[in-house]
């Protein structure tokens, strides 16, 4: 596309000095204050021309990259059918995120949250035979997904751009060449659009399948939290980290459980102070990890229905809920409240112990284990009685579960489960933005809507498939989340609105002229520009302001140096400033 000169006279656009009220994150700030986009409705935002010309740019990195790789562009409706859906049973397992709508007949649609089920269902409507694969297909388009919280403006929107693609292969080997080839690609991508990030294992959520990793943009305001090992280079969102299960113990010996009086003891530090002040170990003080602490919480499942659960963890561990929802996506998980605690008589609030837990005890409420508490342990917990606990109480000896659960928070320091005996390391974790994620899907999309082609021995086989995002939209507030100061925006080149920013600093008509002149040679050159030709009352002070602001990487000052036949070129991102000579500015800034 050829260069073009925005003007600033007429540039829609207006820009703040102050931050927008629901505005919390750096990035959302400056995306409104600098005329970027403005918001229409939660979650849902209007792309001002300075904003689309960044989301383009982010768009148009993201396909040279799918195109290079091999992959072919389509674009499918983002108002679709329900009927696929069904088949796959996502319009049920999409509970509230997905927004539903009927046409004048009375047929359900839904705005698509991502499209695996139509790319299926068009690969099966064109190829029947395995020398039509590989093939890989995407789409850079717009997504809807009602999320219960939207975020940050963009960053996690309800209406937002996705890039998703999808790979058909005959062969598990096929499949792994495609993961691979994507993954590669990403690689590329997110090198090209300046992110510092981390590639992690990820769980597959509601999308199924087996392999997968997320590439997370490091940033504080992330949502997610990965950690990585500081000896093996293991890296995972600890929604996908397992805990290593230690061996079990010999509990030969053992002294039998007791029950003791431990009055106003209902947390986990007042029942420590207890043990220690009433029961004093020989070897060292109790601590929280003695204890075995059992949550109660409730899960809701996509159809409705409200399931107790227990979750039984040492002491020294919070739940963490959103590692719980990773794993059991689409269930969401809530805390238990009074009103539900009340219909289980058995349950004593801050003295709960496995004796009432199991689907087999006198709550019949669904009891899982943290992997750490392996048979032989010994633990403190609830003894059912208000005031009592019980101890010594032996795991597999005296209680047992439903089963295991990865629920406990992962903490820094925690044993890396992958060289956990060997390199022994440790885990540190961080926050992060997912950018994107690839997922080896496997055959089940294919499976439910019935995508086979003839092998090589004229056999009809299932296709296995690959499903791989990146958040467009999402992007473009990750790139101004790490590229910016107090001033403004400071944008990488190749995604910056313009390559100039040229400001015309005064009040004289051969200022103007000359300035008008240089946008000119500018555009000329290929560079585009954004020019700063306002006249009457706005101040030079103003124009640097914003030009500060909207975070074009140069900015060209034609002001009192003019005299002089020099102007200023300033980096926005370094502020390092020099005087160059009008005639050869053109020259310096295409080098
Ligand atoms: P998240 O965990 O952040 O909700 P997700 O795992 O549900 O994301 P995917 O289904 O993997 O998202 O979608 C692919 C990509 O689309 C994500 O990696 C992310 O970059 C982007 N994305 C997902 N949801 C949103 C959203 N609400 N707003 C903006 N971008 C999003
Ligand atoms: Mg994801």
């Amino acid at each position: 596309m050829s260069a073009r000169i925005l003007r600033m006279s007429t540039l829609f656009a207006r820009t703040l000095r102050d931050d927008p009220a629901d505005a919390e994150v750096p990035s959302h700030k400056l995306l409104v204050r600098a005329g970027y986009v403005r918001r229409a409705a939660p979650g849902i935002y209007t792309w001002l021309p300075l904003g689309l010309r960044v989301l383009r740019n982010v768009e148009g990195i993201i396909r040279e990259e799918m195109d290079a790789m091999g992959a072919q562009e389509l674009q499918f409706p983002a108002l679709l059918p329900r009927e696929p859906y069904e088949a796959t049973n996502r319009w049920a397992e999409y509970g509230d995120n997905i927004f539903r709508i009927k046409d004048r007949k009375g047929a359900d649609y839904l705005l698509g949250p991502t499209h695996e089920e139509m790319f299926t269902l068009t690969v099966k409507d064109l190829y029947s035979s395995y020398k039509d694969l590989p093939v890989w297909l995407y789409q850079i388009q717009n997504k809807y997904r009602d999320e219960a919280r939207p975020r940050a403006g963009v960053l996690r929107g309800r209406e937002f751009v996705m890039k998703d693609s999808y790979s058909f292969d005959t062969t598990d080997a096929g499949l792994d060449a495609s993961y691979a080839a994507h993954r590669a690609a990403y690689i590329k991508t997110f090198d090209r659009l300046g992110f510092d990030y981390v590639i992690v294992q990820a769980t597959a959520g509601a999308m199924g399948g087996s392999k997968s990793e997320e590439f997370l943009a490091r940033s504080a305001v992330g949502e997610d939290t990965f950690v990585q090992c500081d000896a093996c280079g293991y890296a995972a969102n600890v929604e996908a980290v397992t805990v290593p299960a230690p061996a079990a113990l010999s509990y030969d010996g053992a002294p039998a459980a007791h029950a003791e009086q431990t009055p106003d003891t209902p947390t986990i530090e007042t029942l420590v102070d207890h043990l220690n002040a009433t029961f004093p170990r020989e070897d060292r003080p109790w601590r929280a990890g003695d204890t075995l602490k059992n949550v109660l919480l409730v899960l809701k499942h996509p159809d409705g229905t409200r399931e107790p659960v227990a979750i039984g963890l040492p002491g020294d561990r919070e739940v963490d809920q959103k590692r719980l929802e990773g794993q059991l996506e689409p269930i969401e998980v809530e805390a238990m409240d009074e009103a539900e605690f009340a219909k289980h008589p058995a349950l004593v609030k801050g003295y709960i112990g496995p004796g009432v837990l199991g689907e087999e005890s006198a709550s019949g409420i669904r009891y899982l284990l943290d992997p750490r508490v392996v048979e032989g342990t010994r633990w403190v917990t609830g003894a059912d009685v208000a005031g009592q606990h019980v101890l010594d109480l032996v795991a597999g000896r005296d209680f047992t579960a439903d089963g295991t659960i990865e629920a406990a928070e992962v903490r820094d320091g925690d044993a890396c489960p992958r060289c956990a005996g060997a390199e022994d390391g440790r885990l540190v974790s961080a926050r992060g933005i997912e950018m994107g994620h690839i997922f080896q899907l496997g055959r089940m999309y294919a499976e439910a809507l019935d995508l086979k082609v003839l092998d090589e021995n004229g056999k009809l086989v299932t296709v296995t498939m690959g499903s791989y995002g990146i958040g467009v939209s999402r992007a473009v507030a990750a790139i101004a989340e790490g590229n910016h100061d107090e001033l403004g925006l400071c944008w990488p080149a190749e995604i910056a609105p313009a390559d100039v920013h040229l400001v015309a600093a005064g009040k004289d008509e051969a200022l103007f002229a000359a300035a008008e002149t240089l946008a000119e040679e500018l555009r000329a050159a290929g560079l585009d520009v954004i020019y700063d030709d306002r006249r009457g009352k706005v101040s030079p002070g103003v124009k640097f302001k914003d030009a500060e602001l909207m975070g074009v990487p140069t900015i060209v000052v034609v002001g009192k140096g003019l005299a002089d036949g020099v102007v200023e070129v300033k980096d926005r991102r370094t502020g390092d400033r020099a005087d160059v000579p009008l005639a050869a500015v053109v020259a310096q800034l295409k080098g």
